[in-house]
């Protein structure tokens, strides 16, 4: 049904451009090509200058050819490191690294599952609504090209972020909201010999206030994490500063914020105990996103994993990713399990039948989002 060679083809292609993150420009050329070739609108956002890189993200469009709601479909065009000078190698059906860097198949193996969709629409003259295309840059930092991302322009009534891992047929209906925190600590550096009562140890107080918090899995929809550490100068000085640097996630909105705020305490408490101050910031990264099986989005997916002979597998995450920003700006959206296998490390693979299920998959999905406003 689908061409699994040329899909192929051009995921390896994808993948020789280098896009870590903040540096997407080839890509989003490359994309630009492509999408044009299909006969698509594409343009590019501001979101490049707002984060002062030199690419925005890229919408393209597909105007329907039948009723029903306008599908937002999304991968992203950037990569964690290290990601540059990547060398695919294709065997038994697998496609990995060389082994020196990442694939980069997060995330391009989605876009080259959407690509392989729109050009399988345009050869069939298949029915679909309007198609809302978007590759967005920076994900893998903070999803911040999402939400730089234009939103006046979009349509998009449902969404679909082809950016999980997981074998296709699993749906994510369910992700945390994510704080980040920063506490820097300051004391008061004095000689370690000669008058180690006149200092105030930034990194004794860090201590204290990091072995008296909870950290890890908190509970199945809850996790902490302490994951930066940095301060003093050397073994004979009492370090005046360290910053610590950690997270909290939940899929309840309210225990993520009970987390962050016993990370606060704590450290307030142990650096006003020791006579030292101490600075902490909080970002709210994302917010939790938790749909419900009813609506739209979802059974539409479920429809469509059936139709592929997929198990639809409803499941909730301990990330997040694009589908967080597009739920957050009132896109009810679902990322969905590509097989993308051990992201983010050197060990990244995909299997090529993952893909092509995949692609069939999001060919159903158009095809049941005509008919999902009757019924
Ligand atoms: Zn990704």
């Amino acid at each position: 049904m689908i061409n699994s060679e040329r899909m192929t083809n051009e995921f390896i292609e994808m993948v020789k451009i280098d896009s870590v993150s903040g540096k997407e420009r080839a890509m989003a050329d490359f994309l630009k090509l492509k999408l044009r070739e299909l006969g698509m609108e594409a343009y590019e956002d501001d979101a490049g200058k707002t984060l002062n890189s030199g690419t925005g993200n890229i919408i393209a469009r597909l105007p329907g050819n039948a009723q029903g709601p306008t599908v937002l479909i999304s991968a992203h065009m950037d990569t964690v490191e290290p990601g540059v000078g990547i060398k695919p190698i294709i065997k038994d059906g697998i496609v990995r690294s060389s082994g020196d860097t990442i694939l980069g198949g997060d995330n391009k193996a989605g876009i080259a599952i959407i690509l392989e969709a729109v050009r399988k629409i345009r050869e069939n003259n298949i029915r679909h609504s309007e198609l809302e295309l978007v590759f967005t840059i920076y994900e893998e930092s903070g999803l911040l090209g999402a939400k730089n991302l234009e939103y006046r322009t979009l349509k998009g009534d449902i969404g679909y972020v082809l950016d999980s891992a997981g074998e296709p047929g699993v749906i994510i209906t369910s992700a945390p909201a994510q704080d980040v925190i920063s506490a820097n600590i300051i004391g008061k550096s004095a000689h370690s010999g000669f008058c180690p009562e006149e200092g105030v140890n930034a990194i004794e107080i860090a201590a204290k206030a990091i072995a008296a918090l909870e950290i890890g899995r908190i509970d199945e929809e809850t996790t902490t994490n302490i994951g930066v550490i940095s301060g003093g100068k050397a073994t004979n000085i009492v370090p005046d500063s360290v910053l610590v640097q950690g997270e909290t996630r939940s899929r309840s909105r309210i225990k993520k914020d009970m987390q962050t705020r016993l990370i606060i305490e704590k450290f307030k408490e142990v650096a006003l105990s020791h006579g030292a101050k101490v600075d902490i910031t909080v970002d709210p990264l994302y917010f939790e996103y938790n749909l419900d099986l009813e609506q739209q989005v979802v059974r539409v997916a479920v429809a469509a994993a059936e139709k592929s002979g997929l198990i639809p597998k409803i499941k909730s995450t301990g990330g997040g990713s694009d589908a967080n920003i597009f739920n957050e700006m009132g896109i009810p959206s679902v990322a969905l399990g590509i097989g993308m296998t051990n992201v983010h490390t050197t060990e990244e693979l995909i299997s090529i039948k993952d893909m092509e299920d995949c692609c069939i998959f999001l060919l159903n999905i158009i095809e049941a989002a005509v008919s999902a406003d009757s019924n």
